[in-house]
């Protein structure tokens, strides 16, 4: 899915600002990714034979724009490096005696292992796979709730507006809530609004729902517009033309003249209109589905893992990627989160064994 958009691997902006863009998990989640930073996996595509270039926004993405030829050469490689992949085997959790458990097309099938790595993804898109079930194979308190990241929100609009716009776009509008802004196209869903901006916007703006239940945002509709400029717009109209057709003079779209009306009275003064384009009210009930979330937050939580991601109650299983407690906007903050702590996994794992090796009669 991700190769649909481009791969947006990783980010060219400087290091420490890209490591802020992991917000809490910063902490624990900036090592890993200086072990593995977005040079080194710009660098590991490359070495695949897949060239990146870095867009105007600071985006780094292979030149192909796509993952396929990137997941070719990789497959290719560890096919010569003798991996085995066994595919159609869904993992099911552990054995009494403690043996992985997977239900294949031939039944059921246990495998033991001297170390494993999950990396299981979270649960949002869940027809792709990751569907969070593995939140039910470990003890409670080692997963933080897993909750929907980069994702869209319900509103209070009426239905009528839902549906009569869904699948429209209020072009560069400004998105203001609980002390944040974003600017960019914000898409009118079945019952709420997603994109670029809101994704923006999610993680803050989720966490205030849970808290308070409702979030009331504002949208400025012409943000590159001042307000005097467009009251002088408005006072320009003849007195007799209506308040629709003067919204539409504006180059108001008629999503954004249904906004309105549903805010305002049928006659009011310019001033009120205008106060109303520059921030219109719009309440905010619920995050959209999980299902639906670019990505997921909550996961595995750190402090449930030693130094090598491996979980403190099931010595020998590292976990890595999504799976695990942290969340970060779009931008290839998520892939490259994937990538470093696939890596911190791996290297944790090689000390896993080299360390069992050293044990008497662990061969
Ligand atoms: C539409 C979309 C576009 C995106 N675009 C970008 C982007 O451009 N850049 C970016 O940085 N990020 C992007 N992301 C996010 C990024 O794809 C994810 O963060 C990343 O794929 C997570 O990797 P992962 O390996 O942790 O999990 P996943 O990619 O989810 O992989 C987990 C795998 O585990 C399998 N699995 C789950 N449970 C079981 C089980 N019980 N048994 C067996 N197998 C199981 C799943 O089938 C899946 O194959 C995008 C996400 C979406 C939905």
């Amino acid at each position: 899915m991700a190769g649909r958009s481009g791969l947006n691997l990783t980010h060219a902006e400087d290091l420490d600002s890209f490591l802020s863009r992991y917000g809490e998990a910063t902490a624990w989640l900036a090592p890993l990714v200086r072990r593995f930073p977005p040079q080194a996996l710009r660098h590991w595509a490359e070495e695949l034979g897949q060239p990146c270039f870095t867009g105007t926004s600071g985006r780094v993405f292979p030149q192909a724009m796509k993952a396929s030829p990137l997941l070719r050469a990789w497959l290719a490689r560890l096919s010569v490096q003798k991996v085995r992949f066994a595919l159609r085997h869904r993992w099911l959790g552990w054995s009494e005696a403690g043996a992985l458990r997977f239900l294949t097309t031939e039944g059921e099938r246990e495998i033991r292992a001297d170390a494993v790595v999950l990396a299981l993804g979270g649960a949002s898109w869940p027809r792709l796979g990751s569907d969070g079930d593995w939140a039910g194979f470990v003890p409670p308190d080692a997963v933080a709730r897993l909750r929907p990241a980069n994702c869209g929100f319900l509103t209070a609009l009426s239905p009528a507006f839902h549906e009569q716009f869904q699948g429209e776009v209020l072009h560069s509008v400004t998105l203001s809530g609980a002390g944040q802004k974003a600017r960019g196209d914000v898409t009118i869903t079945r019952q709420g609004i997603e994109g670029a901006p809101v994704y923006r916007l999610s993680a803050c703006w989720r966490e205030a729902l849970l808290r308070d239940g409702r979030l009331e945002i504002s949208i400025d509709l012409r943000p590159g517009v001042t307000p005097d400029a467009l009251l002088t717009r408005l006072e320009s109209f003849r007195a007799r033309e209506s308040q629709s057709n003067r919204l539409r003079r504006l180059g108001l779209s008629p999503a954004a003249r249904w906004l309105l009306r549903e805010n305002t009275a049928p006659n009011v003064t310019p001033q009120e209109l205008v106060r109303e384009i520059k921030a219109c009210s719009v309440i905010l009930t619920a995050p959209d589905s999980l299902a639906r979330a670019i990505s997921t937050a909550g996961g595995i939580r750190y402090d449930a893992l030693d130094h090598g991601l491996m979980l403190k109650h099931r010595p020998g299983v590292f976990v890595a990627g999504e799976m695990l407690d942290w969340e970060a906007p779009t931008g290839g903050y998520l892939l490259q989160a994937c990538f470093a702590t696939g890596r911190a996994a791996a290297d944790g794992v090689r000390a896993w064994l080299v360390k069992g090796s050293d044990q008497p009669g662990n061969g």
